[in-house]
């Protein structure tokens, strides 16, 4: 199993795609960050840095 990222708990729904705490609101994606309500909400990419050397 997965902790969960609020590190209380393991994800209580987990598959070989990622996991989701419905405690927590948290997607966990094995291939990628974890989604959490707002970035969902958001609907934009968050924001990379540009590097200005
Ligand atoms: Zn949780």
């Amino acid at each position: 199993m997965t902790e969960c990222v609020s590190g209380e708990h393991d994800f209580p729904d987990e598959d070989e795609t990622g996991a989701y705490c419905e405690e927590h609101g948290v997607t966990m994606l094995f291939h990628g960050p974890p989604i959490t309500p707002g970035d969902l909400a958001g609907g934009s990419p968050p924001a990379i840095p540009q590097r200005d050397h």
